[in-house]
């Protein structure tokens, strides 16, 4: 991408330009939220200002215009991702909750001595949701290894299915190790067992353009605001077979057909899953997130970020003592380290004082951490608006840390 390009992007995001105290800003922390460009505040803002009414209980035009957004960002969704029907996507708070919505509706088919894959390089919130469910059934988790370059042991997981498997659930790309996953692949063999799948996309979406047809999974799950748009917003795409199949997550408001004290009955899909008032404001802005993606081209997007990574993760490794987890061939903009016996707090600390924001700990990846033995990491991610200038200030300030600290 040329300068010219990236500084076109960098004008939409204000805090780009952002002090912190002496130094300019850098942002290395997108794993965790990316910055979300003008369009996507301007929107907000403008509705708050101009058309703000509850979605699908109105007949006035505000409450129409509303609906309509809201229902166009669904119909965006559905596109971006390849689903087959509008319908197959459900608005959540964000993958945590969607995750949440699959293990409690779709899991409560499950029974004593069902077994559910997952892998040890899953987020908390595709581990403890289905540890949930052990509080009332005799569940097994069943995990997924890792090499030393932080892929899948492939061999282990087909091994893994059983005439009790009902579930694997895995993560597209690794929030620390940065590995992309071959879900399709994986879809593939636990499809040969008769096994649905759950794939968390949540660190997929800012990378690539999934395409859930392709990738033949049952439920896709992912997060607004890791992908330019606005917090509180969350996917869940799901086949309609299954969505049908399943007991509403939540009651209330909008997911009814009727209600009385003897007997309810519930909306169809995809209301049945959207119980009370959603966040209609950051669903309707979040069709700009994808006027954004689509402007900017997620081929552009994924070539200059894998620059920024080979070109970070070689210079990295010049500095004495560092050591970087995870080295797939396929793999995100996400470089984890340490340096030496340095405590990660200390070294995204003294970033931060150089203007640096990395991400420190075991960012809710305890049983990754307790695999690569250690207590957390430092996380630096990159998004589309970060430059090679960045990259080098980031390692000339690693390199004026390391030796302070070893
Ligand atoms: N899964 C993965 C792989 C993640 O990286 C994250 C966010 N760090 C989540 C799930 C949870 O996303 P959210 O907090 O937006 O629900």
């Amino acid at each position: 991408m040329t300068n010219e390009n990236i500084e076109k992007i960098r004008r939409q995001f204000p805090v780009l330009s952002r002090r912190i105290g002496e130094k300019d800003l850098i942002y290395l922390d997108n794993t965790a939220t990316s910055q979300t460009p003008s369009t996507v505040v301007r929107e907000i803002e403008f509705l708050y200002d101009n058309s703000k009414a509850n979605v699908h209980r109105g007949v006035h035009t505000l409450s129409q215009e509303a609906t309509d957004r809201q229902e166009h960002t669904r119909r965006r969704v559905q596109g971006w991702i390849n689903a087959a029907e509008f319908e197959e996507i459900i608005f959540t708070r964000g993958t945590t909750e969607a995750i949440n919505l699959v293990a409690s509706s779709f899991g409560d088919r499950f029974r004593d001595g069902d077994e559910i894959i997952l892998t040890v390089m899953e987020h908390h919130a595709n581990i403890v949701p289905w540890q949930l469910l052990q509080r009332h059934k005799d569940i097994k988790l069943r995990v997924v290894e890792i090499n030393d370059r932080g892929e899948l042991d492939l061999e282990q997981y087909r091994s893994l299915f059983n005439e009790h498997t009902v579930m694997a659930s895995f993560t597209h790309i690794s929030n620390v190790l940065g590995t992309v996953n071959p879900v399709k692949e994986m879809t593939r063999i636990a499809h040969e067992h008769g096994v649905p799948v759950l794939v968390d996309g949540a660190q997929a979406v800012p990378h690539l353009r999934p395409d859930v047809q392709q990738i033949g999974c049952d439920f896709y799950v992912f997060s607004s605001h890791k992908m330019y748009g606005p917090t509180g917003v969350g996917i869940l795409y799901g086949r309609r077979e299954l969505l049908e199949s399943m007991p509403p997550y939540q009651g209330g408001g909008e997911m009814i057909k009727h209600v009385s004290f003897s007997h309810t009955t519930f909306a169809e899909l995809p209301f049945k899953f959207e119980a009370g008032t959603p966040d209609f404001i950051d669903i309707a802005a979040f069709s700009k997130a994808f006027d954004f993606l689509e402007e900017t081209g997620m081929d552009m997007i994924s070539m200059h970020e894998k620059q920024l990574l080979d070109y970070t993760t070689r210079r990295l490794l010049d500095i004495p003592g560092i050591k970087i987890y995870g080295s797939a061939p396929d793999k995100a903009a996400v470089i984890s380290f340490n340096i030496g016996e340095a405590h990660n707090y200390d070294v995204g600390f003294l970033l931060d004082k150089m203007g640096v924001a990395v991400r420190t700990g075991h960012h809710c990846a305890q049983p990754l951490m307790e695999r690569l033995g250690v207590p957390g990491t430092v996380r630096a991610s990159f998004a589309v608006y970060n430059t090679f200038d960045e990259a080098d200030r980031f390692i000339d300030a690693l390199r004026r840390i390391a030796p302070m600290l070893m």
